[in-house]
């Protein structure tokens, strides 16, 4: 959060002396505080205020980056409506170090399958989680390496073994995976390979009192890529623990816990451990290390990411044109939505099942629903009529039907009249879509 020139101001020498370019220390901070000048440029400035100041003006919570893309933290915000979440929970599939060749392969091709398309977006699994479970640093270094081999996505290396990192981290090291853990016994070594490789660390401890302990020590060693593991693994302690650090972090500025959070599931039970996933997207893990991952399980979780991780002041919207379900010919009918991505591929999907070929028009209501966008006054008859023209769509079809959605009905009167069209009311919801096709 940016400092403003007064809390700048507090901190400086107050000598005026003009050295730094500006005549006084307050034109000095008002210069800081508008981003023109450095703190460098005043020589009296102590180490405790540069400190102070940095301190202040870094982000709540750090924005920690690994692997393929995947960025975590970085959120400044306890509720997705005070503004918006920026970053969605990174999603991690485990692979034990202990399974053999073909099962690692299989899991792998299973990871690769992930990929979804979801209210015209496209959207996949993050990561793989290398899991040292064999005890053996040279197998942990195998997997890790057959792993990486097969496949592009973010890595994550997990041992509380230190020497295991240091035999599976330098052969991946360019991938830039997040590795772990390192702990109270432990810390030293792990994050200093961390800081050789200059790759991102996870500090783990048993309790929030703990973390902050060893997150306080570990930054003495003067690295600061970390991303937290408050070590419970009930879903309860867990939620807890990740509400706590995201609290402390956003409102109290508590420095320790300025950075991303990871969570693990405990559920071995799919349906359980997606639901228990579920609550860790909600509040608030930066990444998650699942162990399902079958596409019917993976499924639902990135709708549930997808929904909470969109800007709410900017709803996710299709292009309101012209667009077409099938091999569409002169008899298509033609079906008028609004352009609310979700309202608009509902539609789409209940359109295509009814394997009937068809237009659909989504009016521009600036990506609100049906009801929304009518009450708001932005699915008015003239609106829809005047679209429905400059569409194009009269010149396409040998017929004037328009079906409008029951919401709406009330609109049919008016629409009629003013375009000429006959207007059918369709049904309320898009579910309907299919018995009413039937019907006609
Ligand atoms: Fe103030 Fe430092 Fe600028 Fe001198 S150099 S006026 S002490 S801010």
């Amino acid at each position: 959060m940016a400092l403003t020139g007064l809390e700048i101001y507090k901190q400086l020498p107050k000598k005026n002396c003009g050295e730094c370019g500006t005549p006084t220390c307050l034109a000095f901070a008002m210069a800081l505080a508008s981003g023109k000048g450095s703190l460098d440029a005043c020589p009296y400035v102590t180490d405790e205020a540069r400190e102070a100041l940095d301190s202040a003006s870094a982000p709540p919570i750090k924005a920690i980056k690994f692997g393929n893309g995947s960025v975590l933290g970085d959120e400044t915000v306890l509720f997705r409506h005070d503004k918006t979440f920026y970053h969605p929970t990174t999603l991690l599939i485990e692979i034990a170090d202990t399974l053999s060749d073909e099962e690692v392969q299989g899991k792998l091709q299973e990871i690769e399958g992930l990929e979804f398309d979801r209210v015209g977006l496209h959207y996949t699994i993050d990561g793989v989680a290398v899991i040292e479970a064999s005890g053996s640093p040279e197998q942990f270094a195998k997997v890790v390496a057959q792993v990486a081999a097969g496949t592009e996505r973010s890595l994550l290396l997990l041992s509380d073994n230190a020497d295991a990192l240091k035999a599976a981290l330098p052969g991946v090291a360019g991938r830039k995976p997040l590795i772990g853990s390192a702990t109270e016994a432990n810390y030293e070594a792990v994050v200093n390979l961390a800081k050789e490789h200059n790759v991102p660390v996870i500090i783990k401890a048993d309790g929030l009192d703990a973390l902050a302990a060893l997150v306080e020590n570990a930054q003495k060693l003067g690295y600061k890529e970390f991303v937290l593991d408050p070590g419970a693994r009930t879903p309860s302690q867990t939620l807890a623990n990740l509400t706590h650090c995201r609290r402390l972090a956003i409102k109290k500025k508590f420095r320790p816990f300025g950075y991303p959070v990871i969570a693990f599931t405990s559920k071995t039970e799919p349906l359980a451990e997606i639901t228990e996933a579920s609550v860790y997207v909600a509040k608030y893990a930066s990444a998650i290390v699942l162990k399902a991952s079958a596409k019917a399980h993976i499924l639902p979780l990135m709708a549930l990411r997808q929904n909470l991780y969109t800007d709410p002041q900017k709803p996710i919207q299709v292009e309101p044109i012209l667009h077409t379900v099938g091999e569409v010919n002169e008899n298509s009918p033609i079906y008028i939505t609004t352009n609310f991505s979700l309202t608009y591929y509902s539609v789409e999907g209940e359109v295509e099942a009814s394997k009937i070929p068809s237009y659909i028009l989504p009016i521009d209501t600036d990506g609100t629903s049906v009801l929304t966008a009518y009450a708001a006054g932005k699915f008015e008859p003239e609106k829809i009529a005047d679209i429905l023209a400059k569409s194009g769509v009269g010149d396409k079809v040998n017929h004037r039907n328009l079906i409008i959605p029951g919401y709406v009905a009330v609109i049919s009167g008016k629409l009629q009249e003013i375009s000429g069209w006959k207007v059918i009311v369709g049904p309320r919801e898009s579910s309907g879509i299919v018995s009413f096709t039937r019907a006609m």
